[in-house]
């Protein structure tokens, strides 16, 4: 296989505190070495790194791959592409296919398909309760047996309190975090987008903040009497994130993440009734976007996740109220994150930066990804911080263009993607 040197880049690595001008080398898939000015060796391929970053592969947490059963949407292949091409090297796909992921079987058969389709890691993610009816609880055993990373009720979340705490329960002993999609239906039935100002001149049902602070609290608390590791996807509001602060001094063990957009948009994107807005948790106010800011900032927000969800052409060009919920993420999450950075007046570093989408969710899951250590496998990506470019959906490797930040211009361009020492995406 190919041996590569990174040449002269900033090579940024929170699992070791590095933040330094270096050389990286590449042999046999794995992280040879980091130093200063390395001598390239024979058959080397030398890759100039000046001026740009050298980091771990980025890690998503929230990705819906739609398969099996819904490849109009977006494939292995093109999900993977898609996660490369935007830095990611390591990606967590949700159980909301079809069928569910509910089985063991269908785990195994899934990361199998992946590991032949899919140019990026997939981990998969199983459901909590089979079908996702919310009902009766999946073989958690066998599922982490099969390789289930976690379980998650995204997209359907389990309304009754009884079934999840024995699934938490149940979740806990087999040793698999439950990432959860905090929504009180009873509160959103018939809703597309927050409940306020905007939904109110546009017409639209709303949904109110109760709907995720209310389950926010019900699985805290039920993190807390069933010791299960919690994780809660896409906060959307500031009271969730002052609830989870609290639950947090009582004991429980939770951590949280936090999209791109629910960073940089509010609900006020709605007001074209562009379905490119519209997404579950929904696009919130002024003031949840600056509390969610402040904690991403502060660390109390774990980690950025993209909550990728590709959809055809035709569902998102239905009415407002009738298209399905979700954006693409992973080819501007990088260019969204560093423009959220740049916008607050850079709070955070570089270094920071890279540990909330690399190293932190990686650690959530206990992934081995998220850093550069000698010897690790040679997940890595090559950054240009300053590279301006303008989102153009017909871009995308996703086969999903439903975007809200179509002619946006970012900053960041991700230059190389390695997976294991393969280099899998080159933006030349
Ligand atoms: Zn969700
Ligand atoms: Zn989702």
């Amino acid at each position: 296989m190919a041996n590569y040197l990174l040449r002269g880049g900033r090579v940024l690595d929170p699992s070791q505190g590095l933040d330094a001008y270096a050389d990286l080398r590449i042999r046999e898939g794995r992280i040879a070495e980091i130093a200063s000015h390395l001598t390239p060796e024979a058959g080397e391929t030398v890759i100039d790194c000046a001026n740009c970053w050298i980091a771990p592969g980025l890690v998503d947490l929230h990705v819906h791959l739609r398969e099996p059963g819904q490849s109009y949407k977006e494939t292995l292949q093109t999900g993977g592409e898609a996660a490369v091409a935007g830095g990611f090297t390591s990606i967590c796909c949700m159980p909301n296919t079809e069928p569910p992921l509910d089985s063991p079987a269908l785990v195994r058969e899934l990361l199998q398909r992946a590991e032949r389709e899919s140019p990026c890691r997939v981990y998969v993610v199983a459901a909590l309760t089979q079908g996702m009816h919310g009902e009766q609880l999946c073989d958690y055993e066998g599922l982490k047996r099969a390789g289930a990373v976690a379980c998650s009720d995204d997209a359907f979340p389990i309304q009754s309190a009884a079934v999840m705490r024995r699934a938490m329960r149940a979740c806990a002993a087999a040793g698999l975090p439950v990432l959860t999609h905090c929504e009180e239906t009873s509160l959103t039935e018939g809703a597309s987008m927050h409940e306020g100002e905007v939904s109110a001149r546009l017409g639209l049902r709303g949904m109110p903040p109760s709907a995720e602070a209310l389950q926010i609290a019900r699985n805290a608390l039920l993190a807390l009497e069933t010791g299960c590791r919690l994780h809660i996807q896409h906060l959307s509001t500031a009271i969730g994130l002052t609830l989870i602060r609290f639950f947090r001094q009582q004991g429980a063990s939770i951590t949280t993440e936090v999209t791109p957009h629910h960073l940089l948009l509010t609900h006020h994107t709605c007001e074209g009734f562009d379905t490119n807005a519209k997404m579950n948790p929904p696009l919130r106010t002024p003031a949840d976007v600056d509390a969610l800011s402040e904690g991403l900032i502060r660390g109390d927000i774990d980690c950025i996740a993209t909550d990728h969800a590709p959809h055809a052409r035709f569902e998102k060009e239905q009415p407002f109220g009738l298209a399905p919920f979700g954006i693409v993420g992973l080819e501007t999450a990088l260019g969204c994150v560093l423009k959220w950075n740049a916008d607050r007046g850079e709070p955070l570093s570089p270094l920071e930066l890279i540990a909330h989408l690399s190293t932190r969710p990686a650690q959530i899951l206990g992934l081995p990804a998220g850093t550069l250590q000698q010897g690790a496998p040679a997940d890595v990506v090559v950054i240009d911080p300053d590279a301006r470019w303008q989102v153009n959906p017909e871009q995308f490797r996703s086969m999903g263009k439903n975007s809200p930040f179509v002619g946006w211009t970012l900053s960041g361009r991700v230059c190389h993607t390695f997976v294991n020492g393969v280099r899998v995406y080159s933006a030349d």
